[in-house]
């Protein structure tokens, strides 16, 4: 084992931490933290501190740590065959069993997977697909993508551009020229106070609509959207958000992505986000979930519409053009069928519902009259606490305030990790599915506590 301070210096030195304030942590402001193993909901650090993770990892482990199940099934894995590609017709019993586990949780119409191994290579993918797809039926005009304001659908070149959030944006020369951004379905910070849910969904429409007519139909390929925002600040659409929203897209015959990188495999309670909101997507972005983070996976699953388009574009100009060296790693699969076959055998879609239900309603209970708690809202196993500096006359806190990371901080001390999401004053939950009621009291507790300290 490597001495504590030989550990630091080598991370000082060499690591480059993704998401992170570089120069902070090379001043030492930050510092860093070694996790060394985990059980259930909890994570272990190298200082000994036991910590409830209510944030799953980045929302991802949601069997929870230290499954042997899935550690298992990825040594037999690595043992009998650790690689071998999936190009050209070649898989293996892992990855085609995969395949079929992942369209039997799927809406009906969908048939096939592509398996990358990121959430954001699983974009990159849709979008080419996409583009093709549109090529294929003579439609070379037809690409732009909309996305929506506070989305999150990645890093890449592409998928960072989607991503509505400045951050990923600034000082990358990004979104790319192919990507527009709509309103986000947020009635919290509507503009308009008037506006009753209803309103605000019509709203919505309305945007997007104009905007498809400002552009021309013609122009555009699809929309992509996650069931529910996650990185945007976990925001539930309101009812009737996803039925308007697809009757515009239909309208103008534009595709429509479900981003369920977070809500894929029972976050909200069912197996799938789209299911949830009655979404008909054509394609559906899987990634977290669907390992639960035990190995790298991702995938873009297809409908039987856009595939049969693709199948006719390789005949007219040969083999897709299109893939990585480890789409469909052996070991990723294997994990993901051990993972999949768990989430059934716990129970644990069910138990995202219920005790995500619990979760949502006793943390508005401790908290909703706090007078800088400006919301609390959530969806299954997703939760936030949206904090505000005056709550009867809506004013909103400074980011720089650092409110959320503040409140975090307070958390950690009392052995809890939420997410400071990058708006500054949201704090967000995503436990790992298999959460108890008890756990939930925990975290709910400590929040109540962290939120008096600070506020
Ligand atoms: N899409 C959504 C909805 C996400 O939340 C994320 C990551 O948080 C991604 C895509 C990107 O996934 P990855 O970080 O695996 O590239």
């Amino acid at each position: 084992m490597l001495r504590n301070d030989q550990l630091d210096q080598w991370d000082h030195d060499h690591f480059f931490h993704p998401s992170t304030h570089l120069a902070q942590f090379a001043r030492g402001e930050l510092k860093n933290r070694i996790v060394t193993g985990g059980e259930g909901v909890y994570i272990h650090d190298r200082e000994g501190n036991r910590l409830l993770d209510a944030f799953a990892g980045l929302y991802c482990v949601n069997i929870g740590y230290g499954r042997q199940e899935v550690a298992e099934a990825i040594a037999a894995q690595a043992k009998e065959l650790a690689y071998y590609h999936s190009y050209v017709g070649h898989g293996t019993e892992a990855s085609v069993t995969l395949a079929k586990m992942v369209i039997d949780r799927a809406p009906e119409n969908m048939s096939r997977v592509y398996f990358g191994l990121s959430g954001s290579d699983a974009n990159e993918t849709n979008v080419k697909l996409i583009w093709y797809y549109n090529n294929i039926l003579g439609r070379p005009e037809k690409k732009k993508i909309i996305s929506r304001w506070r989305g999150y659908h990645g890093s890449g070149l592409m998928t960072g551009s989607l991503t509505g959030l400045d951050l990923f944006h600034k000082k990358f020369d990004l979104p790319l020229s192919q990507v527009l951004h709509t309103e986000a379905p947020y009635y919290f910070r509507r503009d308009d106070l008037s506006m009753s849910e209803a309103d605000f969904v019509a709203h919505c429409a309305n945007e997007l609509e104009a905007m498809i007519e400002r552009e021309g139909a013609d122009t555009i390929a699809a929309f992509i959207g996650e069931p529910v925002l996650g990185t945007g600040g976990i925001v539930p659409p309101p009812a009737g958000y996803w039925a308007a929203i697809q009757t515009v897209l239909k309208k103008h015959d534009i595709l429509l992505v479900a981003d369920e990188v977070v809500t894929g495999f029972g976050r909200l309670g069912t197996m799938m986000g789209s299911t949830h909101y009655g979404i008909e997507p054509d394609i559906i972005t899987i990634a977290k979930g669907l390992t639960s983070a035990y190995a790298p996976l991702s995938g873009s699953i297809i409908s039987d519409k856009v595939w049969k388009v693709l199948e006719q574009g390789t005949d007219e100009y040969g083999a897709i053009g299109h893939g990585w060296t480890y789409s469909a790693h052996p070991i990723g699969a294997a994990a993901g069928v051990a993972n999949l076959k768990l989430i059934d055998s716990l129970g644990l879609v069910t138990n995202a519902g219920e005790t995500g239900a619990y979760l949502n309603a006793r943390m508005r209970d401790a908290l909703a009259d706090h007078r800088n708690v400006g919301d609390v809202r959530g969806e299954g196993m997703l939760c936030a606490v949206e904090l505000v500096e005056d709550k009867d006359n809506r004013v909103f806190f400074d980011p720089a305030a650092k409110i959320g990371p503040s409140i975090a901080a307070a958390l950690l001390k009392r052995g809890v990790i939420a997410r400071a999401m990058p708006q500054g004053d949201i704090l967000g939950f995503a436990p790992p599915l298999c959460l108890s009621r008890e756990e939930a009291d925990t975290i709910i507790a400590a929040t109540s506590d962290a939120v008096k300290e600070v506020c």
